[in-house]
C-alpha cells in the first residue's frame, strides 16, 4: 500500500532570487509529483505539500542541500493521497499577509525581533511561574473553538487586520506584561510577535511549533481548551476524544465544533453550526429567514477552502 504525507514546513532566511527558488520548487514538486501549495518572498518559504513517502522524503533531501533551507523544521502529517488538487508555487511579497512587508527584518537566523521562543514544556514552565496573558494571532472563526485559557482573541477576520487591531490601544495595557503569542503551527506568531514588540510590548513569548506542536505533547492535558481549526477539509480536529467544546451554534446555541461557510456563494464567513443547522447557515448580510431551520437534507455545497496558515 502506497503511504502518503503531507509536510508542513517554513522557514524565514533572506533569498536573493525568490523568483529563481519558485522555479526550482516548481521543478522539483512536479518531478517528484507532489502538489500542494508554496509562497516564496524575499524573506523566506512557506509551504504545504503532500506525496507519497518516498517522494516526500527525497523531496526533503533535496531541500536540505539548499545552503538557506538546510536546517528547515519539516513537520509530517498523515495524507490521503487526494488531499490537494494541484500545485500552486508563488512569490509574494509577504510569506504570511499581515499587509506590513516593509516592517519585517530577516537574517540569516529568522526574523529579528521576534518573541521569545518556548517550547510546549517551556510554555506550562513559564505559566505555573508567573500571570501571563495569551494572545491568540489567529483569526476570529479559528479561536471560536479552541484557544488557550483565558485567552485574548484580537478582532480579526484575517491576519492583514492584526496592525490596526494592535495600532488602536486596546492591548496597550499588556505592554508591561508577558504576553504569549500563538498560532496554529507558529509561522504567524513569527511575525505577529515582531510586530508586537517593535510597537512597545516588552515582554512577548511565542509558542514554537504552534498548537500543532502543543497538542502532540499535551493533548488535552495541559493549557489548551476546544479543538484545532486546521485547513483542510476537516475545519476542526480535537487533539483527543476528550477535548472540551467550547463553541455552540450560531443559529441554536447547540455545543458544536462544524465550522460552515455563509450559505451565499458570494460570501466567505464562517460561523458555528450544530449539524441540523450546517446548511442553513447565513451571515447578517444575507440573513433570509425562509433559509434558517430550513431544509437540513441538502449539504451545504462547496466549502470554502481556506489556504494553510
Ligand atoms: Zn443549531
Ligand atoms: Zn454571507
Amino acid at each position: 500500500m502506497t503511504v502518503h504525507k503531507i509536510l508542513l514546513f517554513y522557514r524565514f532566511v533572506p533569498l536573493a532570487d525568490p523568483e529563481a527558488v519558485r522555479l526550482w520548487q516548481r521543478t522539483l514538486c512536479e518531478s517528484l509529483g507532489l502538489t500542494g501549495r508554496i509562497i516564496l518572498s524575499k524573506d523566506g518559504i512557506n509551504g504545504t505539500v503532500g506525496g507519497e513517502l518516498k517522494s516526500v522524503k527525497r523531496y526533503i533531501t533535496r531541500m536540505k542541500e539548499f545552503a538557506p533551507f538546510h536546517d528547515i523544521d519539516f513537520k509530517f502529517s498523515e495524507g490521503t493521497g487526494d488531499d490537494f488538487p494541484r500545485l500552486s508555487v508563488r512569490v509574494r511579497d509577504e510569506l504570511v499577509s499581515f499587509g506590513a512587508p516593509g516592517e519585517l527584518v530577516v537574517d540569516e537566523s529568522g526574523v529579528v525581533g521576534g518573541g521569545t521562543r518556548l517550547t510546549p514544556k517551556q510554555l506550562n514552565d513559564l505559566v505555573a511561574e508567573k500571570e501571563v496573558t495569551f494572545f491568540d494571532g489567529r483569526n476570529r472563526i479559528e479561536a471560536a473553538i479552541g484557544r488557550f485559557a483565558d485567552a485574548v482573541v484580537p478582532d480579526v477576520n484575517t491576519t492583514r487586520e492584526f496592525v490596526a487591531e494592535l495600532d488602536s490601544g486596546k492591548y496597550d495595557h499588556l505592554k508591561n506584561k508577558p504576553v504569549v503569542t500563538y498560532c496554529t503551527g507558529g509561522i504567524r506568531c513569527e511575525v505577529l510577535s515582531s510586530l508586537m514588540r517593535s510597537r512597545g510590548f516588552g515582554e512577548v513569548y511565542q509558542l514554537e511549533g504552534g498548537i500543532a506542536r502543543y497538542g502532540e505533547e499535551f493533548g488535552d492535558g495541559g493549557l489548551w481548551k476546544g479543538s484545532l481549526y486546521v485547513f483542510d477539509q476537516r475545519m476542526s480536529v480535537p487533539f483527543t476524544d476528550s477535548a472540551e467544546v467550547i463553541s455552540e451554534c450560531s443559529v441554536c446555541g447547540t455545543p458544536s465544533t462544524r465550522i460552515e461557510n455563509c450559505s451565499d456563494p458570494s460570501c466567505r464567513e464562517l460561523f458555528v453550526v450544530c449539524d441540523e443547522h450546517a446548511a442553513a447557515i447565513s451571515c447578517e448580510l444575507h440573513t433570509n429567514e425562509s433559509t434558517i431551520g430550513g431544509s437540513t437534507t441538502q449539504s451545504s455545497g462547496e466549502r470554502t477552502p481556506i489556504l494553510a496558515e
